[in-house]
C-alpha cells in the first residue's frame, strides 16, 4: 500500500508519519517510511534548484516541472521498487501537494498541475492520504514556539498563501473522499498519534 501524508505546515504531519512508522513495525507490518526528495541524489538536486534563494526568477510553471520531475524520480528510484518488494510506503507529501502549493496558493489550477504529474506518476495515486487537519495560523504558532530555524520559513510564504493552501486540501477531501481521510490534527500530540495508527490498522486490516 502507498500511503501520503498531508496538511499544512505545523500539522506535526512528519513527527506523527516518525511514530507511526515505529508503531506499524512493531506491530509487524514491513513499512517503509520517506519524503520526496528521500534522499534520491538527482531529486536532491532538483530540490536545491527549486530551494536556491538566488533563482528569484523562478516561474511558477517551472517550480511545477521540477516538482513533478523530483517526485517521479523519487517514485521510480524509491517508491516504485518498495511497493514492488511488499511493503507499505508512508510518504510525507506527495501530489495532493502541489495540488494546493502549486495549483491553488500559486494560482496555476489544480487541473493543470495534476495533468503535468499525472504524466510523472503514470497512475500510481495513494491507496490511501490522512490529511491533518488544522488551521494555518495555528501550525504556523507550533512551528515559530518551536525553533528559530524554522521560523525563517514562516517570512517565505505569509499567512494568506498558506490559508490558500488549506483552503486547497479541503476541496480535495471533497473531491476525493475515497482516499483522503481527515484527520483532526489540532489535538494533543498522543491522540492525533493515537488516531492516525487506529486508521492505518484498520485500512491495512480491511
Ligand atoms: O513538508 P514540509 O512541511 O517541510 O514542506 C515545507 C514547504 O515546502 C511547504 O510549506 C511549501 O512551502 C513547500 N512545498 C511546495 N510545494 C510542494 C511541496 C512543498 O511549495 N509541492
Amino acid at each position: 500500500y502507498f500511503i501520503t501524508f498531508e496538511g499544512v505546515e505545523g500539522s506535526g504531519k512528519s513527527s506523527i508519519l516518525k511514530s507511526v512508522e515505529q508503531k506499524l513495525a512493531d506491530l509487524g507490518y514491513d513499512v517503509m517510511a520517506t519524503r520526496e526528495p528521500g534522499g534520491i541524489g538527482i531529486a536532491e538536486k532538483i530540490r536545491d534548484i527549486i530551494l536556491d534563494p538566488a533563482h528569484t526568477a523562478m516561474d511558477a510553471r517551472t517550480e511545477a516541472l521540477l516538482y513533478a520531475a523530483a517526485r517521479r524520480q523519487h517514485l521510480a528510484e524509491k517508491v516504485m521498487p518498495a511497493l514492488a518488494s511488499g511493503k507499505i510506503v508512508l510518504c510525507d507529501r506527495f501530489v495532493d501537494s502541489s495540488l494546493a502549493y502549486q495549483g491553488f496558493a500559486r494560482g496555476l489550477g489544480m487541473e493543470d498541475v495534476f495533468a503535468i504529474n499525472q504524466f510523472a506518476i503514470q497512475d500510481l495515486m495513494p491507496d490511501r492520504t490522512l490529511f491533518f487537519d488544522i488551521e494555518p495560523e495555528k501550525g504556523l504558532a507550533r512551528i515559530a514556539a518551536n525553533q528559530d530555524r524554522e521560523r525563517n520559513r514562516l517570512d517565505l510564504e505569509n499567512i494568506r498563501f498558506h490559508e490558500q493552501v488549506y483552503e486547497a486540501y479541503h476541496q480535495l477531501v471533497i473531491k476525493f473522499p475515497n482516499r483522503i481521510h481527515v484527520i483532526d490534527a489540532d489535538r494533543p500530540f498522543a491522540q492525533v498519534e493515537a488516531n492516525t495508527v487506529n486508521h492505518m490498522v484498520s485500512f491495512l486490516d480491511h
